[in-house]
């Protein structure tokens, strides 16, 4: 019989730190979902919370609504996305610089995807910021924000290879970023291959995981396709033919979501970040297995 070694994730002595990301609502009832979701799992106390902006930059003022509501009505320290699309440079320093008058001191800065969608070929904007390291130096020059950047353990589709895509991450670093939050993966040997990639170019800033809790197979596969994230044959064998039972697929899904966080915890991640879709269950479930626990509110430190 092969007896295991003991494991982190079980014994308690792992303390985690978390943060969630979730998108700006559309419609009313959109928001009242979110704020549902943000009002049940701000007593975890998250690290921060982050708030998308929408491809081509569409979500712009909805993005800053949302994040100056979670300033005005939680202790949340909210982290606002901003991207390149769409925007000449003088636009998007506005937006900084109105980040900064509200008293968000966190940007999550990406290029962006074309509008034409994921996979289109990306043409900056005549007057805008060309590349992602161009926008966080700009950030930079407008205050000194905290500054988390993307990064990709499969490699970002466009990249022509993996020491490219570092190479555009080292340059991220240079230009003020001070994490990264990779794209969702499956594959935990992907992300801990690409750590070991990144810490052997001298890259030493947290590189988060994003996790995904699978909350509709079919859409995440979708959306991992176009985002260059592999969907393993073994994960799709455990969605088969729940199509039509959901309430099995929910069981599913957070069986599957627990393997992953907590197989990690046992490989030594202390962090995390969810990529919440705005619904707060599965999260809140996964986060009480990594052993947080509702807190009184108060800032977190
Ligand atoms: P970058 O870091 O700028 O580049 C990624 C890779 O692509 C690098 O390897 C770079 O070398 C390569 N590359 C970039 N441009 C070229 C080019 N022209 N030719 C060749 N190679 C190139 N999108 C949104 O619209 N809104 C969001 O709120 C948002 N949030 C995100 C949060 C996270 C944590 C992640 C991982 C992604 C997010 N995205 C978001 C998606 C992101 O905008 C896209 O993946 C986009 O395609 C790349 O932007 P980036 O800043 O991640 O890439």
């Amino acid at each position: 019989m092969n007896i295991a070694v003991p494991r982190a994730s079980r014994s308690g002595a792992a303390p985690v730190a978390v943060s969630f990301e979730f998108f700006p609502p559309k419609t009313s009832e959109m928001e009242e979902a979110l704020w549902q979701s943000i009002q049940r799992l701000a007593p975890l106390q998250p690290h921060f919370v982050s708030v998308t902006y929408g491809a081509g930059g569409t979500t712009r003022q909805r993005t800053h609504s949302t994040v100056a509501r979670i300033l005005e009505e939680t202790q949340l320290r909210p982290a606002a996305h901003l991207t390149c699309i769409g925007a000449s440079r003088v636009e998007i320093d506005e937006v900084v610089q109105d980040y900064w008058d509200l008293g968000v001191r966190h940007i999550v800065a990406l290029r962006g995807d074309p509008p034409a969608g994921v996979g289109a070929k990306y043409e900056p904007h005549p007057d805008g910021y060309r590349t992602s390291a161009d926008l966080v130096a700009g950030i930079k020059r407008i205050g000194d924000f905290e500054i988390t950047v993307s990064a990709y353990p499969e490699k970002h589709p466009e990249a022509t290879s993996f020491d490219q895509d570092i190479d555009a991450l080292k340059a991220k670093i240079d230009a003020g970023a001070t994490r990264a939050i990779t794209q969702f993966f499956f594959e935990n040997d992907c992300y801990l291959r690409y750590l070991d990639q990144v810490r052997a170019r001298g890259i030493d800033i947290p590189i988060v995981p994003g996790l995904v809790p699978v909350q509709n197979f079919k859409q995440t596969a979708s959306f991992a396709t176009k985002t260059g994230a592999s969907v393993p044959a073994w994960l799709a064998a455990r969605f088969e033919g729940l199509e039509d039972d959901p309430a099995t697929r929910r069981l599913v899904a957070a069986a599957v979501a627990a393997e992953q966080a907590l197989d990690l915890v046992d490989r030594g991640v202390r962090d995390f970040h969810f990529y919440t879709m705005n619904k707060a269950d599965l999260v809140f479930a996964i986060c009480h297995l990594l052993g947080l626990r509702a807190q009184p509110a108060q800032k977190a430190a």
